[in-house]
């Protein structure tokens, strides 16, 4: 990234600083506009641990010599396509586990790709998801609590030692979704949800 020069600032340390010549005023304004590029801060996927990277950190897949085959984990049962019922037989993707729609590899995951190690983060460790199914993007917050399979609350303190001395204390709780209650009762049928509306408008008009 384009860095402002500190002497073209503030010349050294002198203070008063002087008045800026119209040519530093030209340079601040053009390495300004440089940061401002969408590469500098536009973020794309990593094609191998898929997490937002921003766009000059990453390298073209294309453009490195790395034996993708190392991805690929056969048998293990990491990957498994979509099945639509009960009888279709349990499936795994063949080749390197990667994110489908990515084209582009993160600092980190190059450099122990080129050391021929499968990195800590990568789909291909066992954080593979697959492609999100569209009637499951872009759900709103009560719709995720809904179909999350388990629901997580985090608690992190700030403890006071004394002597100005701090610590922090923290800890997470995990409670398993009652998934299969709420499929039986939803969606409510159509009775239920005029009544509901109804009540909800009713009670909206009064208040307001
Ligand atoms: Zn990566």
């Amino acid at each position: 990234m384009p860095t402002i020069s500190t002497n073209i600032i503030n010349d050294g340390n002198k203070f008063p600083p002087k008045h800026l010549e119209d040519s530093h005023v030209r340079e601040i304004v053009r390495q300004y506009c440089d940061n401002l590029e969408p590469s500098y801060s536009e973020e794309r996927g990593c094609k191998v641990c898929g997490r937002l990277t921003i766009g000059t950190q990453l390298t073209s897949k294309t453009s490195l010599d790395i034996d993708w085959n190392i991805l690929a984990r056969p048998g293990e049962g990491i990957t498994r396509k979509e099945r639509t019922s009960s009888s279709d037989p349990i499936e795994e993707f063949k080749g390197p586990i990667v994110a489908s729609k990515c084209t582009e590899v993160c600092k980190d995951c190059e450099e122990e790709l080129k050391q021929d190690k499968i990195p800590k983060l990568s789909l291909a460790n066992g954080m593979w998801l697959g492609d999100v199914p569209e009637v499951l993007k872009n759900l709103t917050w009560a719709e995720q609590l809904l179909i999350s399979r388990a629901l997580t609350n985090n608690y992190i303190t700030r403890v006071s030692m004394g002597r100005g001395g701090y610590k922090m204390k923290a800890n997470a709780i995990i409670f398993a979704n009652p998934s299969a209650k709420i499929y039986k009762h939803l969606p409510p049928p159509k009775k239920r949800s005029g009544r509901d509306l109804s009540d909800y408008f009713h009670w909206s008009s009064q208040t307001h």
